[in-house]
């Protein structure tokens, strides 16, 4: 059989960031599946790129499912972006692979851009053993996690959205303590990126007097 499902990673601000590859089978394939096919044209009219594309998001992704393993069944190609990053990381994604594998469609997801490896990095935490969190829910289960998070002897990576990065930092520190070792990646790639190293206390004063924008990744100390 021919068909084959890609999942191909964008830049995640830096257009220099995708791939030779990711280019090469985003023109090869019959059809891009984009979260925002407004945001992926924009990529695409960059680099020239004449695929045609239909939407793939959290809201039409049950659907999406079935019409794309029929597709794939009659010898099609297929890639899964998403806007930023690697799809199926705190993205839709894993309902399609998943499903394509029940089906025996070959799956082949494309090393590249991702925002929590660069965040860990340049933390200067500990980067043998790390749990990638996503983002953390916002009300019920919140509690619970937090606490969960204070018995992990990895480094802890989560994502979080700029309004409410103090407010968890700050619940942070109350599972924690205000020494804690933290850092946060904002804008990673991007002109204006930033790595805010420090202790809890530290990094909440910084956050609280600059309301910050943009896009982040809070990385947090293993407990020792
Ligand atoms: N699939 C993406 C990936 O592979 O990283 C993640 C998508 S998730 C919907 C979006 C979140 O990723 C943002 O809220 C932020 O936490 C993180 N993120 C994406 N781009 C970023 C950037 N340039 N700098 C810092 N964090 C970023």
């Amino acid at each position: 059989m021919n068909s084959k499902l890609y999942l191909v990673p964008t830049p995640i601000g830096n257009l220099e960031d995708i791939t030779l590859r990711a280019l090469r089978i985003l023109k090869e394939v019959n059809l891009i599946l984009a979260e925002d096919t407004r945001k992926t044209g924009v990529l695409l009219r960059h680099f020239a790129i004449p695929t045609r594309m239909q939407s793939f998001h959290k809201f039409n992704e049950h659907r999406k499912v079935s019409r794309s393993i029929e597709l794939l069944e009659n010898e099609s190609k297929i890639a899964l972006v998403s806007d930023a990053g690697t799809p199926s990381i705190s993205d839709p994604g894993f309902l399609l692979v998943r499903g394509c594998l029940q089906h025996n469609i070959e799956v082949e997801c494309l090393p590249g851009a991702t925002a929590f490896v660069p965040a860990l990095v340049n933390s200067g935490l500990p980067s043998d053993r790390f749990v990638f969190e996503g983002f953390l829910p916002h009300k019920k289960g919140r509690a619970k996690r937090l606490e969960a998070l204070k018995m992990e002897d990895r480094t802890i990576i989560l994502y979080e959205s700029p309004h409410r990065l103090v407010k968890t930092l700050n619940q942070l520190k109350e599972v924690f303590s205000k020494d804690h070792k933290v850092s946060v990646a904002r804008e990673l790639s991007k002109i204006h990126e930033e790595n805010i190293r420090g202790n809890l206390e530290e990094v909440v004063d910084y956050f609280s007097n600059a309301q910050p924008k943009g896009e982040i990744v809070i990385v947090i100390s293993p407990v020792l």
